[in-house]
């Protein structure tokens, strides 16, 4: 993704602040707030397609679990939640674009435990395009591996499991490729670093079982819309030497939608049928 035209904290628009709408450049927190320090917020990332936010409540009901994975409540329903977005996409004037939730612990005690912190809730929407320029990407394999899940809470999307992704990311765009395939603790194949992954081997569609990965709300999506075409789909451990069987290769996410994969390291892959077929059925989805 290019660097945005505007930078995020100078535009114009409202951001929904614990319950009120606030001017854009007015949404700002103290810098002795816990999370900042501690890594625990939690976060979504919506995609709105002709005014609407598609999964809503899905998200909505993500957030809360990501933040009741790290041992703190929401103060705002679900249902609250929902009614915050659809507020800032229409006063932001949206028909298409991203949406940005997040919640915080705030700034009531400084050190590890945040017992006796409160919990903040901002949700910001902007305009947002293409994830990456490119019709099918390239990845390179990660030194980043995804974490135990004992040794992280996997299916939150919480701030802190973010550092090896943006490491991953990063590496990977300073090795020419657009994204980072990561493997986990085990050696097998994960996920990108923000999208979920699938592979076409026999005309099955294959992807990594939930233990290290978020479990995105495209990734369940897409599996839906191949059941549907009568494709089957098995989620099992995959290794990375299972590559070279894959006939086609694709990520899923609400930022990436269905995105194709060229290349991973020195495997090339096909923009297949089956591919197409899935972009274009979610592409159909989404818009209806
Ligand atoms: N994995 C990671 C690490 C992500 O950040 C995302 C994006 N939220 C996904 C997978 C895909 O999730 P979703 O389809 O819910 O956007």
């Amino acid at each position: 993704m290019a660097a945005p035209a505007l930078p995020m904290d100078d535009r114009d628009g409202v951001i929904w602040l614990n319950g009120q709408l606030v001017p854009w450049r007015e949404a700002k927190v103290h810098v002795l707030v816990h999370s900042l320090h501690y890594g625990n917020s939690v976060f979504e990332g919506e995609r709105i397609y002709g005014g609407k936010v598609f999964k809503l409540t899905e998200h909505s009901a993500r957030l809360h679990k990501s933040a009741n994975m790290l041992s703190y409540e929401l103060p705002y329903s679900v249902s609250e939640l929902d009614d915050a977005t659809r507020l800032v996409v229409g006063e932001n004037k949206l028909d298409s674009g991203y949406v940005r939730p997040l919640a915080w612990r705030g700034a009531e005690v400084i050190g590890v435990s945040a017992i006796g912190t409160k919990v903040h809730v901002a949700v910001a929407a902007f305009p947002w395009g293409a994830y990456y320029a490119q019709k099918a990407i390239k990845l390179v394999t990660s030194r980043w591996k995804r974490p135990s899940p004992e040794s992280s809470p996997a299916g939150s999307k919480a701030a802190g499991l973010y550092i090896i992704c943006t490491l991953a990311k990063d590496e990977a765009l300073a090795a020419g490729a657009q994204d980072a395939l990561m493997h986990d603790y085990k050696g097998r194949l994960s996920e990108a670093t923000g999208a979920n992954l699938f592979l076409l081997i026999n005309g099955e569609l294959h992807t990594p079982t939930t233990e290290t990965i978020l479990n995105g709300i495209t990734r369940l999506t897409v599996m839906d819309l191949a059941r549907k075409r009568g494709i089957k789909v098995v989620e099992r451990e995959i290794w990375p030497d299972e590559l070279s069987r894959a006939a086609e290769v694709f990520l899923t996410g609400t930022a990436v939608e269905v995105q194709p994969v060229a290349a991973i390291d020195k495997l090339e892959f096909e923009v297949g049928p089956v591919t197409q077929q899935l972009m274009a059925d979610y592409s159909a989805l989404v818009r209806a």
